[in-house]
């Protein structure tokens, strides 16, 4: 690895006024979620991911896109959060003002590990949704949980709070991720492949801008091409290498 790549990045970083940061499923495999697919197991394995996660699919059987999210809800809350969540949370209490963490995971670890500032670009399945007032809550003891969860507010059916296929994702986050990459000195793109959009391009805003763009991946991604440093490691390891002392 480029020795000396890696230390401008590092000193980079450190003098950075803004940060911007992307995370994906890499980050949480070391915490044991299991990603999208391979949430897919036994008996879900019958399932088309559109068959379990589309406003289709939960027109057609709440009861049933209900009980594939709470057994992964089950997992996220007795998964817990990695020394990635960890270092990156740590990032944010010395540098407050600079950095804004922007991610395609749904398990709300980040927030868990002491992250204030998180856009949740995919939604937050430990959270459902009211489908009347729009109102979230957190799902609560998932041993008791009522499927579909009533809203705490007025009584309506409440929904998994994250992005299905065919839906937008909510403009408010993206907004603020676009912000933030477009005015970022440094991006950080970890554990995502960088193919679905927004991922894709944010970065590429930065990159465009004359930010240094380094990312964190065990393989190669389309976002390779244009990362000033990219280091072909996981999540906690890769993060080490650029923020330890
Ligand atoms: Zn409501």
């Amino acid at each position: 690895m480029n020795a000396a790549g890696l230390r401008a990045a590092r000193d980079r970083l450190r003098r950075a006024a803004r940060v911007a940061v992307l995370t994906g499923a890499g980050v949480s495999k070391e915490s044991g979620i299991p990603t999208f697919r391979e949430a897919q197991t036994g008996l879900w394995a019958r399932f088309s991911p559109e068959e379990l996660a589309s406003p289709q699919a939960y027109r057609r059987d709440p009861e049933q896109v209900w009980r594939w999210y709470a057994e992964r809800y089950r997992n996220c809350i007795r998964a817990e959060p990695n020394r990635a969540h960890r270092l990156l949370a740590d990032l944010e209490m010395r540098r407050p003002e600079a950095l804004l963490l922007v991610t395609q995971n749904v398990d709300g670890l980040h927030a868990r590990a002491g992250s204030q500032r998180v856009q949740e670009l995919h939604g937050n399945l430990t959270q459902a949704r009211c489908e009347r007032c729009q109102r979230t809550a957190p799902l609560g003891d998932p041993d008791t949980l009522e499927l579909p969860p009533p809203c705490p507010h007025c009584g309506s059916p409440m929904r998994p709070n994250v992005v299905w296929f065919g839906e937008n994702l909510p403009s408010s986050a993206l907004e603020a991720a676009y912000v933030a990459f477009l005015e970022a000195e440094v991006a950080l793109v970890i554990g995502t492949s960088g193919v679905v959009e927004p991922a894709a391009s944010l970065a590429r805003l930065t990159a465009q801008q004359g930010g240094l763009v380094i990312e964190i991946n065990p393989e190669a991604t389309p976002l390779s091409a244009y990362a000033n440093l990219s280091l072909r490691t996981g999540a906690s390891e890769g993060l080490s290498r650029l923020l330890d002392d």
